[in-house]
């Protein structure tokens, strides 16, 4: 893969090796294949996950063509988080300006087709993206290659087993997808871990407000979609037990948009 990368295993957390098309795990005897460029932490098959979200990865794949275009995203983001929400393109920016680490090192967690990391990417000094859709890797490498943008690298990786070392980022962004993992504290822990001290965490996701109040539409979310709508005080719980601080947010129809401090 040539040039040197800050990735390690995301099982036992130790170097790799860079090999032609693969990083190696020399402790557990792994080899991370890369696909034009874009290394594979995942090694088990997610389409026989029991976990909606995760089973459901090829229909991502698919859904990467659309994802970033006026039939798609913006529809979903509207119909969800209320009439009364910033436009996509404000939120981009509420986000990009809440990461505040100017030429940090920066990571998205579940980036899609990296909307939100070209942005941040603009800012800082170089930026991760993963996330478990190869397809939505593949579109978000073509994007940022379209727009010129030199300093992102993107993985396919889980939230909960992320391919880096402790303290290494100087801020970490997490945009509709919180809702979505299957364990909530794992997903926010690990990414505590690869945070330096008092670095900054930027969320975008959903709670229990305008039609998310109604405990029926919750229980179909979590059964058919996997999804989870927070309460806000069991964010704030979340956030403590997992070592952040400073919680602070804004509500936008059943949209939160919070940033939180590394302690
Ligand atoms: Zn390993």
């Amino acid at each position: 893969m040539g040039e040197k990368s800050e990735y390690v295993c995301p099982v036992c957390k130790s170097p790799l090796s860079s090999m032609p098309d693969e990083l190696f795990c020399r402790q557990c005897k792994v080899e991370y294949p890369a696909k034009s460029g874009i290394p594979d932490f995942i090694l088990e098959d997610l389409s026989r996950s029991k976990h909606p979200v995760l089973s459901s990865v090829s229909g991502l794949d698919k859904l990467a063509k659309i994802y970033e275009t006026r039939l798609w995203y913006p529809i979903v983001y509207h119909v969800y988080g209320g009439l009364f929400i910033p436009s996509v393109e404000e939120e981009v920016k509420m986000v990009t300006d809440m990461v505040n680490a100017a030429d940090g090192l920066g990571l998205d967690v579940a980036c899609g087709t990296g909307l939100f990391t070209r942005s941040i990417a603009r800012k800082m000094r170089r930026v991760y993206g993963i996330d478990i859709s190869m397809g939505m890797l593949q579109k978000a490498t073509e994007y940022a290659e379209k727009e010129k943008i030199g300093n992102i690298r993107y993985a396919r990786a889980m939230a909960e087993k992320l391919p880096f070392p402790d303290r290494l980022f100087d801020g970490v962004i997490c945009c509709g997808a919180l809702h979505l993992f299957p364990e909530t504290v794992d997903a926010l822990g690990e990414m505590a871990r690869v945070m330096k001290k008092g670095a900054r965490l930027a969320v975008m996701t959903f709670v229990r407000r305008r039609f998310f109040r109604f405990k029926r539409i919750r229980e179909h979310l979590r059964k058919d979609h996997g999804a989870h709508v927070f309460d806000v005080d069991e964010m704030d719980s979340y956030l403590s037990q997992t070592g952040f601080k400073d919680f602070t947010y804004k509500i936008y129809g059943s949209m939160i948009l919070f940033h939180a401090e590394k302690s």
